[in-house]
Protein backbone atom coordinates (compact mmCIF):
# COMPACT_ATOMS: atom_id res chain seq x y z
CA UNK A 1 0.00 0.00 0.00
CA UNK A 2 1.22 3.54 -0.97
CA UNK A 3 0.82 6.61 1.48
CA UNK A 4 2.22 10.32 1.81
CA UNK A 5 3.70 11.02 4.99
CA UNK A 6 2.85 14.00 6.80
CA UNK A 7 5.20 16.54 6.42
CA UNK A 8 4.36 17.50 10.28
CA UNK A 9 6.08 14.73 11.87
CA UNK A 10 9.27 14.80 10.11
CA UNK A 11 8.96 18.62 11.14
CA UNK A 12 9.16 17.56 14.61
CA UNK A 13 12.45 16.60 13.83
CA UNK A 14 13.50 19.58 12.35
CA UNK A 15 12.75 21.86 15.14
CA UNK A 16 14.59 19.68 17.21
CA UNK A 17 17.83 20.35 15.23
CA UNK A 18 17.05 24.07 14.90
CA UNK A 19 16.89 23.72 19.14
CA UNK A 20 19.86 21.80 19.12
CA UNK A 21 21.60 24.45 16.49
CA UNK A 22 23.98 23.72 13.73
CA UNK A 23 26.84 22.69 16.45
CA UNK A 24 24.33 20.49 18.52
CA UNK A 25 23.86 18.29 15.14
CA UNK A 26 27.43 18.81 14.58
CA UNK A 27 28.16 16.94 17.96
CA UNK A 28 25.46 14.05 16.48
CA UNK A 29 28.25 13.56 13.68
CA UNK A 30 30.01 10.15 13.70
CA UNK A 31 33.82 10.81 13.37
CA UNK A 32 34.42 9.30 9.88
CA UNK A 33 31.54 11.94 8.28
CA UNK A 34 32.92 14.67 10.19
CA UNK A 35 36.51 14.09 8.42
CA UNK A 36 35.56 13.73 5.25
CA UNK A 37 37.39 15.52 2.26
CA UNK A 38 36.68 15.69 -1.12
CA UNK A 39 39.82 15.29 -3.53
CA UNK A 40 40.37 18.13 -5.57
CA UNK A 41 40.70 16.99 -9.03
CA UNK A 42 38.73 19.16 -11.15
CA UNK A 43 37.13 15.95 -12.33
CA UNK A 44 32.90 15.45 -13.12
CA UNK A 45 32.01 15.03 -9.50
CA UNK A 46 28.63 13.39 -8.55
CA UNK A 47 26.80 12.76 -5.48
CA UNK A 48 25.57 9.38 -4.17
CA UNK A 49 22.57 8.85 -1.90
CA UNK A 50 21.87 5.92 0.09
CA UNK A 51 18.34 6.32 1.08
CA UNK A 52 18.15 3.19 3.08
CA UNK A 53 20.06 5.13 5.55
CA UNK A 54 18.27 8.71 5.47
CA UNK A 55 15.88 9.20 8.75
CA UNK A 56 14.12 12.47 7.84
CA UNK A 57 15.65 14.25 10.26
CA UNK A 58 16.33 17.94 8.13
CA UNK A 59 19.87 17.91 9.41
CA UNK A 60 20.92 18.20 6.09
CA UNK A 61 18.41 21.51 5.02
CA UNK A 62 19.14 23.25 8.26
CA UNK A 63 23.03 23.05 7.21
CA UNK A 64 22.01 24.29 3.40
CA UNK A 65 20.18 27.25 4.70
CA UNK A 66 23.11 28.66 6.91
CA UNK A 67 25.50 27.67 4.34
CA UNK A 68 23.37 29.81 2.01
CA UNK A 69 22.13 32.65 4.01
CA UNK A 70 24.33 35.12 2.75
CA UNK A 71 23.16 34.19 -1.30
CA UNK A 72 19.32 34.65 -0.73
CA UNK A 73 17.65 37.28 -2.77
CA UNK A 74 16.76 40.71 -0.64
CA UNK A 75 14.30 41.98 -3.25
CA UNK A 76 13.12 45.68 -3.30
CA UNK A 77 9.90 46.14 -2.74
CA UNK A 78 6.88 47.21 -3.96
CA UNK A 79 7.59 45.09 -6.93
CA UNK A 80 7.65 46.67 -10.43
CA UNK A 81 3.94 45.80 -12.27
CA UNK A 82 5.01 43.51 -15.10
CA UNK A 83 3.74 43.61 -18.69
CA UNK A 84 2.09 41.67 -19.62
CA UNK A 85 0.15 41.19 -16.59
CA UNK A 86 -0.39 37.29 -16.85
CA UNK A 87 3.51 37.27 -15.95
CA UNK A 88 3.05 35.92 -11.78
CA UNK A 89 4.41 37.64 -8.77
CA UNK A 90 6.56 34.45 -6.90
CA UNK A 91 7.40 36.40 -3.89
CA UNK A 92 8.95 34.06 -0.68
CA UNK A 93 10.27 36.61 1.08
CA UNK A 94 7.98 36.47 4.05
CA UNK A 95 7.53 32.68 4.06
CA UNK A 96 11.68 32.05 4.48
CA UNK A 97 10.93 29.49 6.85
CA UNK A 98 9.09 26.86 4.99
CA UNK A 99 11.29 24.13 4.28
CA UNK A 100 8.80 21.53 3.32
CA UNK A 101 9.76 22.23 -0.56
CA UNK A 102 11.61 23.91 -2.82
CA UNK A 103 11.45 27.84 -2.26
CA UNK A 104 14.48 30.47 -3.59
CA UNK A 105 15.12 30.65 0.37
CA UNK A 106 14.98 26.78 0.52
CA UNK A 107 17.38 24.60 -1.63
CA UNK A 108 16.97 21.36 -0.54
CA UNK A 109 14.30 19.28 1.25
CA UNK A 110 12.85 16.14 2.37
CA UNK A 111 10.30 14.04 0.45
CA UNK A 112 8.91 11.20 2.61
CA UNK A 113 6.37 8.12 1.73
CA UNK A 114 5.76 4.55 2.73
CA UNK A 115 6.02 2.02 0.68
CA UNK A 116 5.05 -1.30 1.51
CA UNK A 117 5.14 -0.46 5.09
CA UNK A 118 8.58 0.88 4.58
CA UNK A 119 9.13 4.86 5.37
CA UNK A 120 11.64 6.13 2.82
CA UNK A 121 12.98 9.91 2.93
CA UNK A 122 14.48 11.32 0.05
CA UNK A 123 16.69 14.21 0.05
CA UNK A 124 15.43 16.62 -2.83
CA UNK A 125 17.35 19.68 -4.70
CA UNK A 126 18.85 20.02 -8.07
CA UNK A 127 20.04 16.67 -9.92
CA UNK A 128 23.03 18.20 -11.97
CA UNK A 129 22.17 16.94 -15.00
CA UNK A 130 24.95 16.44 -17.28
CA UNK A 131 22.74 17.41 -20.56
CA UNK A 132 21.64 20.09 -18.26
CA UNK A 133 18.65 21.56 -20.54
CA UNK A 134 18.02 24.23 -17.97
CA UNK A 135 21.83 25.88 -19.20
CA UNK A 136 21.61 24.68 -22.48
CA UNK A 137 18.27 26.51 -23.42
CA UNK A 138 18.58 30.00 -21.06
CA UNK A 139 18.26 32.50 -23.13
CA UNK A 140 20.71 34.91 -21.40
CA UNK A 141 23.48 32.24 -20.44
CA UNK A 142 23.06 32.72 -16.82
CA UNK A 143 22.65 29.06 -16.34
CA UNK A 144 25.38 26.65 -17.01
CA UNK A 145 27.52 23.83 -16.38
CA UNK A 146 30.55 23.86 -14.74
CA UNK A 147 33.81 21.42 -15.54
CA UNK A 148 33.53 19.45 -12.36
CA UNK A 149 29.69 18.93 -13.43
CA UNK A 150 27.62 21.81 -10.93
CA UNK A 151 25.21 23.01 -12.84
CA UNK A 152 24.71 26.79 -11.23
CA UNK A 153 22.77 29.62 -11.85
CA UNK A 154 24.81 33.35 -12.46
CA UNK A 155 22.06 35.39 -10.23
CA UNK A 156 24.16 38.72 -11.40
CA UNK A 157 23.46 37.67 -15.33
CA UNK A 158 19.79 35.77 -14.12
CA UNK A 159 16.84 37.60 -15.34
CA UNK A 160 13.87 35.39 -13.47
CA UNK A 161 12.57 34.82 -16.98
CA UNK A 162 12.03 31.09 -15.30
CA UNK A 163 12.69 29.16 -18.88
CA UNK A 164 15.07 26.98 -16.66
CA UNK A 165 12.24 26.03 -14.55
CA UNK A 166 9.95 25.62 -17.62
CA UNK A 167 12.60 23.20 -19.16
CA UNK A 168 13.54 21.46 -16.00
CA UNK A 169 12.29 17.92 -16.09
CA UNK A 170 11.78 18.06 -12.02
CA UNK A 171 11.12 22.12 -12.37
CA UNK A 172 13.26 22.71 -9.93
CA UNK A 173 14.76 26.13 -10.06
CA UNK A 174 12.66 28.80 -7.83
CA UNK A 175 12.03 31.97 -8.52
CA UNK A 176 11.96 35.38 -6.09
CA UNK A 177 10.50 38.62 -7.70
CA UNK A 178 11.38 41.58 -6.76
CA UNK A 179 15.65 40.95 -6.76
CA UNK A 180 18.23 41.40 -9.53
CA UNK A 181 19.23 42.72 -12.52
CA UNK A 182 15.96 42.89 -14.14
CA UNK A 183 15.21 45.71 -11.68
CA UNK A 184 18.03 47.61 -13.70
CA UNK A 185 17.09 47.05 -17.12
CA UNK A 186 13.50 47.12 -18.31
CA UNK A 187 11.65 45.63 -15.24
CA UNK A 188 7.87 46.21 -16.90
CA UNK A 189 9.04 44.20 -19.72
CA UNK A 190 11.49 41.56 -19.15
CA UNK A 191 12.62 38.65 -16.20
CA UNK A 192 10.43 39.15 -13.35
CA UNK A 193 13.74 38.71 -10.32
CA UNK A 194 15.82 35.60 -9.90
CA UNK A 195 15.60 31.78 -10.07
CA UNK A 196 17.13 29.97 -7.13
CA UNK A 197 18.78 26.35 -6.36
CA UNK A 198 21.29 24.23 -5.36
CA UNK A 199 25.05 25.25 -6.22
CA UNK A 200 26.78 22.10 -4.99
CA UNK A 201 28.51 24.55 -2.54
CA UNK A 202 31.66 25.53 -4.87
CA UNK A 203 33.28 27.14 -2.22
CA UNK A 204 33.40 24.13 -0.34
CA UNK A 205 34.43 21.85 -3.17
CA UNK A 206 37.06 23.92 -4.48
CA UNK A 207 38.67 23.66 -0.68
CA UNK A 208 38.59 20.30 -0.52
CA UNK A 209 35.49 19.97 1.66
CA UNK A 210 31.69 18.15 1.04
CA UNK A 211 28.88 20.30 0.72
CA UNK A 212 27.24 21.22 3.62
CA UNK A 213 24.22 19.24 3.61
CA UNK A 214 26.47 16.03 3.28
CA UNK A 215 28.71 17.20 6.23
CA UNK A 216 26.05 17.56 8.68
CA UNK A 217 24.36 14.26 7.82
CA UNK A 218 24.34 12.19 10.96
CA UNK A 219 23.92 8.73 9.33
CA UNK A 220 26.41 9.66 6.06
CA UNK A 221 23.63 9.26 3.51
CA UNK A 222 25.53 10.90 0.65
CA UNK A 223 28.99 10.34 -0.77
CA UNK A 224 30.16 12.67 -3.20
CA UNK A 225 33.70 11.65 -5.83
CA UNK A 226 34.32 11.48 -9.11
CA UNK A 227 31.60 10.11 -11.26
CA UNK A 228 32.93 7.14 -12.34
CA UNK A 229 34.10 6.01 -8.79
CA UNK A 230 30.21 6.71 -7.61
CA UNK A 231 28.57 5.31 -10.32
CA UNK A 232 30.60 2.01 -9.59
CA UNK A 233 29.89 2.08 -6.27
CA UNK A 234 26.36 2.58 -6.65
CA UNK A 235 25.42 0.07 -8.90
CA UNK A 236 27.63 -2.36 -7.05
CA UNK A 237 25.44 -1.32 -3.81
CA UNK A 238 22.33 -1.63 -6.08
CA UNK A 239 23.28 -5.21 -7.35
CA UNK A 240 24.49 -6.63 -3.94
CA UNK A 241 21.99 -5.38 -1.49
CA UNK A 242 19.19 -5.48 -4.43
CA UNK A 243 18.50 -1.63 -4.42
CA UNK A 244 17.30 0.43 -7.11
CA UNK A 245 18.80 3.43 -8.61
CA UNK A 246 17.68 6.40 -9.69
CA UNK A 247 19.22 9.52 -11.75
CA UNK A 248 21.57 7.38 -13.56
CA UNK A 249 19.54 7.28 -16.69
CA UNK A 250 17.36 9.96 -16.21
CA UNK A 251 17.78 12.84 -18.10
CA UNK A 252 20.45 11.24 -20.15
CA UNK A 253 22.28 10.86 -17.10
CA UNK A 254 22.61 13.18 -13.84
CA UNK A 255 25.32 13.58 -11.14
CA UNK A 256 22.48 13.25 -8.29
CA UNK A 257 22.26 8.98 -7.92
CA UNK A 258 19.86 7.94 -5.41
CA UNK A 259 19.73 4.35 -4.39
CA UNK A 260 16.39 2.52 -2.50
CA UNK A 261 15.06 -0.29 -1.16
CA UNK A 262 12.20 -0.04 -2.90
CA UNK A 263 11.01 0.46 -6.94
CA UNK A 264 11.14 4.23 -7.54
CA UNK A 265 7.84 3.54 -9.66
CA UNK A 266 6.29 2.88 -6.14
CA UNK A 267 7.90 5.90 -4.78
CA UNK A 268 6.77 8.22 -7.22
CA UNK A 269 2.95 7.42 -6.95
CA UNK A 270 3.49 7.78 -2.93
CA UNK A 271 5.16 10.85 -2.51
CA UNK A 272 3.55 14.04 -2.12
CA UNK A 273 4.28 15.74 -5.76
CA UNK A 274 3.55 19.93 -6.89
CA UNK A 275 5.37 23.06 -6.94
CA UNK A 276 8.40 23.22 -5.67
CA UNK A 277 7.76 19.28 -4.76
CA UNK A 278 9.73 17.43 -8.07
CA UNK A 279 8.50 13.60 -8.88
CA UNK A 280 10.38 10.67 -9.13
CA UNK A 281 9.38 9.64 -11.95
CA UNK A 282 11.49 7.85 -14.86
CA UNK A 283 12.73 10.55 -17.30
CA UNK A 284 13.56 10.78 -20.84
CA UNK A 285 16.57 12.72 -22.08
CA UNK A 286 15.09 16.10 -22.06
CA UNK A 287 17.68 17.30 -24.78
CA UNK A 288 16.68 14.51 -27.58
CA UNK A 289 16.27 15.51 -30.80
CA UNK A 290 12.53 14.74 -30.47
CA UNK A 291 11.87 17.58 -28.43
CA UNK A 292 13.21 20.09 -30.23
CA UNK A 293 10.28 21.46 -31.58
CA UNK A 294 8.73 21.44 -27.99
CA UNK A 295 11.59 24.00 -26.92
CA UNK A 296 11.03 26.06 -29.93
CA UNK A 297 7.83 26.94 -28.88
CA UNK A 298 8.46 27.23 -25.52
CA UNK A 299 11.01 29.65 -26.10
CA UNK A 300 8.94 31.46 -28.19
CA UNK A 301 7.25 33.89 -25.84
CA UNK A 302 10.75 34.65 -24.44
CA UNK A 303 11.90 35.93 -27.46
CA UNK A 304 8.90 38.32 -27.55
CA UNK A 305 10.19 39.40 -24.46
CA UNK A 306 13.81 40.07 -25.50
CA UNK A 307 12.37 41.48 -28.70
CA UNK A 308 10.74 44.20 -26.66
CA UNK A 309 14.29 44.09 -24.19
CA UNK A 310 15.99 45.28 -27.19
CA UNK A 311 13.50 47.61 -28.60
CA UNK A 312 13.27 49.77 -24.92
CA UNK A 313 16.50 50.34 -24.39
CA UNK A 314 17.05 51.14 -28.26
CA UNK A 315 14.26 53.74 -27.27
CA UNK A 316 15.95 54.81 -24.38
CA UNK A 317 19.24 55.16 -26.15
CA UNK A 318 17.78 56.88 -28.65
CA UNK A 319 15.86 59.77 -25.97
CA UNK A 320 19.31 59.57 -24.10
CA UNK A 321 20.94 60.86 -27.48
CA UNK A 322 18.10 63.06 -27.96
CA UNK A 323 18.47 64.80 -25.15
CA UNK A 324 22.47 65.15 -25.10
CA UNK A 325 21.13 67.20 -28.10
S1 LIG B 1 17.68 19.15 -12.37
FE1 LIG B 1 16.78 20.81 -13.52
S2 LIG B 1 17.78 22.65 -12.70
FE2 LIG B 1 19.05 20.90 -12.10
S3 LIG B 1 20.58 20.68 -13.76
FE3 LIG B 1 18.86 19.32 -14.28
S4 LIG B 1 17.59 20.60 -15.62
FE4 LIG B 1 18.94 21.99 -14.52
S1 LIG C 1 25.19 20.96 -2.13
FE1 LIG C 1 25.23 22.91 -0.97
S2 LIG C 1 23.69 24.20 -2.00
FE2 LIG C 1 23.30 22.07 -2.66
S3 LIG C 1 21.75 21.26 -1.24
FE3 LIG C 1 23.77 20.73 -0.39
S4 LIG C 1 24.29 22.43 1.00
FE4 LIG C 1 22.62 23.13 -0.32
S1 LIG D 1 20.27 13.00 4.44
FE1 LIG D 1 21.10 12.82 6.53
S2 LIG D 1 20.82 14.86 7.42
FE2 LIG D 1 19.47 14.74 5.62
S3 LIG D 1 17.53 14.07 6.43
FE3 LIG D 1 18.62 12.21 5.78
S4 LIG D 1 19.66 11.51 7.64
FE4 LIG D 1 19.04 13.62 8.04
Amino acid sequence: MLKTIDPKARFSRRTLFKALGLGGAAALLPERSRAAALPVTGQELATFLDLSKCIGCGACVEACRVENAARYPEPKKPFPKMYPERVKVEDWSDKRAVDTRLTPYNWLFIQSAAVDGREVHIPRRCMHCQNPPCANLCPWGAAAREADGTVAINQDICLGGAKCRDVCPWSIPQRQTGAGLYLDLMPSLAGNGVMNKCRRCPERVAQGKMPACIEACPQGVQTMGPREEIVAQAKAMARNNGGFLYGLEENGGTNTLYLSPVPFEKLAAAVKTGPGQPGLAAVADVMGTSNRLAWAVLLAPLAGAAGALLSGARKMMGRKEDSNG
